[in-house]
């Protein structure tokens, strides 16, 4: 079976995100979104369960698609799959500077571990977790950006006005 690994930060899930979790669940046999905990943003806005709970209901319908979490390093994460691929998004080219280092620290770590990256929709390639925070911190529309089934939660959460 070929297994994908999508990992990020997803704080929280976008269209953008949703994107490349479908285009890469019609290539691979199974999807493991993975909501990495380390390395946590200091501007999370998400709990690590709000954003599992959020990925969750916005692939339930995507059956093989999984969603889980990790509170530690990708490479170490991934052995726990017979050879998975690293799949990534990229944006733009910032996108790529980080992740090709990323995928060359990994594959040090984890040598048999391969990133493959696909490109954004130029629909989304605006779109990051950071723009949807800033907007649902101002309490802006955010339809374009996230999912319907999370459209409330975002609101409520972003609009408790710690952030
Ligand atoms: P963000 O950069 O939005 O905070 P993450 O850290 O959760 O998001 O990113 C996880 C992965 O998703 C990364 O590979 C990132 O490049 C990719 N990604 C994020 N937003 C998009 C988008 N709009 N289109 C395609 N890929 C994206």
């Amino acid at each position: 079976m070929n297994i994908a690994i999508y990992p990020g930060s997803f704080d929280p899930i976008t269209l953008g995100h949703l994107n490349i979790i479908r285009r890469t669940a019609q290539i691979f046999d199974k999807v493991v979104v993975c909501i990495m905990i380390n390395g946590e943003k200091d501007t999370a806005m998400f709990s690590p369960e709000q954003r599992v709970r959020m990925a969750r209901r916005v692939t339930e319908r995507i059956p093989n698609v999984e969603v889980d979490y990790f509170n530690g390093l990708l490479a170490e994460y991934s052995k726990r799959y017979d050879k998975p691929v690293v799949v990534k998004g990229l944006r733009a080219v910032t996108d790529f500077e980080n992740e090709f280092t990323m995928a060359l620290i990994n594959k040090k770590i984890n040598p048999e571990l391969e990133t493959m990256f696909l490109t954004a929709s130029e629909k989304y390639t605006f779109l990051s977790s950071s723009a949807v925070k800033d907007v649902a911190r101002h309490g802006g529309p955010l339809e374009e950006f996230i999912p319907i089934e999370i459209l409330d939660d975002v609101r409520a959460i972003a609009g408790k006005g710690k952030y």
